[in-house]
């Protein structure tokens, strides 16, 4: 299917609604019956009807049907987080007893899921080097459910062989799920690598303007209406029509985004890694980076995170992130703004240690500004190091 059709017209049907271009914004909670067997009907199958805005609903399948297409699969759900797009399928696929085989560093919160929440329910999780294919081999035990990947994970862009793992985890009858956050479903497909769920937070690039919390799942008709029917009803976490109809809308400039993001980012990488303060900088299609080719094989593009870790003690860093003037210090990414995100804000001072270049890292993402404009606040906030 085309890109643009995709993002243009896919599941817009216009002459439902006055033939208006833009999709309305079809903000209701409930739908009407006019009799008790169309009623009936639509009580016994309430994924392939309109009857409550929790299930569906009009302006949200629209997105939905440019989700699913964009990442090569039959089916989305949009819920009303990135990490309810990854919690439920979890939630909807183990039993306690269950054991879950986690790359390393996945997302905080997903962390936090697996060490804190997930054991209460009787679901222990193993971490690996996921740079490996047997580390996932070796940690497999009789009682894994679930291989969960991030690729790459956001702050140190380590890789995992989507398609081996995923042949791997087919072989032993383990459910994947891949956090795709980084690359947005135009750089990376993981369904046609052999994933079977694929979630990733729409608050990046799908929203685009920093302006929506979101997220997205996909994966087979099947096991998205098994979602659908069980854990995605009953906990609720969906998305209003509002946000979705702003989804729709990030959508239409997703792919002049992702190039303006991406030329943008291999430029600016560039100028830092020539840079005397910047140490090292951790970029997935720079030529410094491990994993190169496995990025080129699985990766049509990156997205626009890097990270540097910096020649300087805290203070340095300090100065450094608190001297930059249009580059702003914030979480999130995928918007039109740039951002800096220092690893030292998330740790208390007195734990800082010098030797340790993780320590020294700071995230910087960039947006939709010009290039060159970037360069320059980061030369001047270098110079104030
Ligand atoms: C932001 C993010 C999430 C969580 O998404 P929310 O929309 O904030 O709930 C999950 N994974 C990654 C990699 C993220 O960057």
């Amino acid at each position: 299917m085309d890109l643009s059709y995709i993002l243009n017209e896919l599941g817009e049907d216009r002459k439902d609604y006055f033939n208006a271009v833009a999709p309305p914004v079809i903000q209701t909670s409930n739908f009407v019956f006019s009799t008790v067997e169309a009623f009936r009907k639509g009580l016994a199958d309430e994924y392939d009807h309109w009857i409550y805005s929790r299930g569906n609903n009009p302006t949200v399948d629209i997105l939905r049907k440019k989700l699913a297409a964009l990442d090569g699969a039959e089916d989305a759900l949009v819920f009303g987080s990135g990490i309810a797009s990854i919690v439920t399928p979890i939630l909807a696929n183990l039993s306690s007893g269950d054991h879950v085989v986690s790359v390393a560093k996945p997302y905080s919160w997903t962390t936090r899921f697996f060490d804190r929440i997930l054991p209460r329910f009787g679901v222990e999780t193993n971490y690996v080097d996921g740079t490996v294919v047997e580390h996932f081999e070796k940690a497999i035990r009789e009682n894994t459910r679930l291989i969960y990947l991030e690729s790459p994970n956001t702050f140190t862009y380590e890789l995992q062989d989507l398609k081996a793992v995923a042949a791997l985890a087919r072989s032993r009858g383990i459910l994947t799920l891949v956090d795709n956050s980084y690359c947005s479903p135009l750089h990376q497909q993981p369904i046609t690598l052999g994933i079977d769920l694929c979630a990733q937070s729409a608050t990046k690039f799908i929203g685009g303007h920093s302006d929506v919390v979101a997220g997205v799942l996909t994966g087979s008709r099947e096991r998205i209406k098994a979602i659908f029917d069980g854990e995605f009803m009953n906990i609720g976490g969906t998305i209003s029509p509002w946000n979705a109809w702003l989804l729709i809308r990030g959508l239409r400039t997703l792919q002049v985004r992702m190039e303006r993001i991406a030329a943008s980012t291999a430029k600016v990488a560039e100028w830092l890694f020539r840079h005397t303060l910047v140490e090292k900088i951790v970029f997935p299609f720079h030529h410094s980076f491990p994993q190169l080719e496995l990025a080129k094989k699985q990766m049509k593009g990156a997205g626009g995170l890097l990270s540097i870790v910096l020649k300087t003690d805290r203070e340095g860093i300090e100065r450094f992130c608190n001297g930059l003037k249009h580059i702003l210090m914030a979480v999130s990414w995928g918007g039109h703004e740039s951002l800096a995100f220092p690893a030292i804000a998330g740790m208390p001072p007195e734990d800082f240690d010098p030797s340790n270049p993780s320590h020294r890292l700071v995230r910087i993402y960039i947006g939709l500004e010009d290039p060159d404009y970037l360069i320059g606040d980061l030369a001047q906030a270098l110079d104030q190091v």
